[in-house]
């Protein structure tokens, strides 16, 4: 078993770390919200007073925080934790942040002689809570099969992406699919809806058609086709409609680097953006539903 060193305990990071301690590791905690740290305290876990307290003494630091901004603080700059790490520590950011980011942090680590990846995940709170997380990993082989055995304990689907930021890429490039497919999909049936078909008859339909995607196999938009998706729960839980902003403006910024063309992605954005005007930011984003309701 490990001594984990565990930064960021938000909606993803607590039950990352719950499932950690559950496995059998030894889990140093730290969130700047005091009290994040306290159920996981209850759990076994050790609190450590500050950042810097909780990258002492463990062999592998994780660290799961809202954007960029916060992991370039974190990590970067005379005050970061990259000057305190030891280089024997293997670390770990699960964050979504901008691939250009990951990528200047792990180069700065890699400047100590540290070893880091990025390992950011898809699967939301729900994954998070059961531990099937997939982890999408960026930088070397040999730091991705390190990892391998403590992401397990996480997760049930582990890939490899590539070098450092390659897990950022294939990360926001599927969400950016995500977006472009719920989007479709729910313009479809508003349109089959209004011209008097059956939303369910019509969702199987495309399902079993040239049409059939992720939406309509798990995820439906329309309330009441499937159970247990936040369709039909008024949209709430699920991964909000400001996430998927915030990873499409990373695709849109990962685009803009790499000069390739994203026109599906950028209204996809754009849509999202107004449907978030309109009050649905912390909406699950199946409910972009919503925007086509007709009259
Ligand atoms: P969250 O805001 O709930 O949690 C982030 C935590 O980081 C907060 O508790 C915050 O206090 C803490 N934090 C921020 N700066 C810190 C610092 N310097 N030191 C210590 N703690 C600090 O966010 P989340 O939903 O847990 O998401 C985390 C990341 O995972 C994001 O990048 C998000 O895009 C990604 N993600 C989220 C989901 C989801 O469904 N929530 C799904 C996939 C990926």
């Amino acid at each position: 078993m490990a001594k984990i060193g565990f930064i960021g305990l938000g909606n993803m990071g607590g039950p990352m770390a719950t499932n950690l301690l559950k496995a059998g590791h030894s889990v140093k905690v730290f969130d700047i919200v005091d009290d994040l740290t306290k159920p996981l305290a209850r759990d076994g876990a050790t609190v450590a007073e500050s950042a810097a307290a909780a990258v002492t003494d463990v062999e592998v630091l994780i660290s799961m925080l809202p954007a960029s901004v916060h992991v370039e603080s974190l990590y970067l700059g005379k005050s970061g934790l990259l000057e305190r790490i030891d280089p024997a520590t293997l670390v770990v950011d699960s964050s979504t942040i901008a691939p250009s980011s990951a990528v200047k942090v792990a180069t700065a680590a890699s400047e100590k002689g540290i070893a880091m990846i990025d390992a950011p995940v898809s699967g939301g709170v729900g994954g998070a809570v059961a531990g099937t997380l997939t982890f999408i990993v960026g930088g070397s082989t040999e730091a991705f099969e390190r990892a391998r055995p403590i992401l397990a304990d996480m997760g049930k689907n582990l890939f490899h992406a590539g070098d450092a930021g390659a897990g950022q890429v294939a990360k926001i490039c599927n969400n950016m699919l995500l977006s472009v497919l719920m989007t479709g999909t729910a313009e479809a049936l508003q349109l089959g809806v209004s011209k008097g078909l059956d939303p369910a008859v019509l969702s199987e339909i495309m399902r079993k058609s040239s049409g059939g995607n992720w939406a309509l196999e798990v995820y439906n938009p329309w309330p009441g086709v499937m159970e247990n998706v936040p369709a039909s729960r008024d949209y709430e839980g699920g991964f909000l409609v400001d996430l998927m902003i915030k990873d499409l403006g990373l695709a849109m910024e990962a685009a803009m680097e790499a000069g390739t063309s994203t026109p599906m992605g950028s209204l996809a954005r754009n849509l999202y953006l107004n449907h978030r005007h309109q009050g649905f930011g912390r909406k699950d984003f199946s409910s972009i539903q919503k925007m086509f309701e007709a009259d």
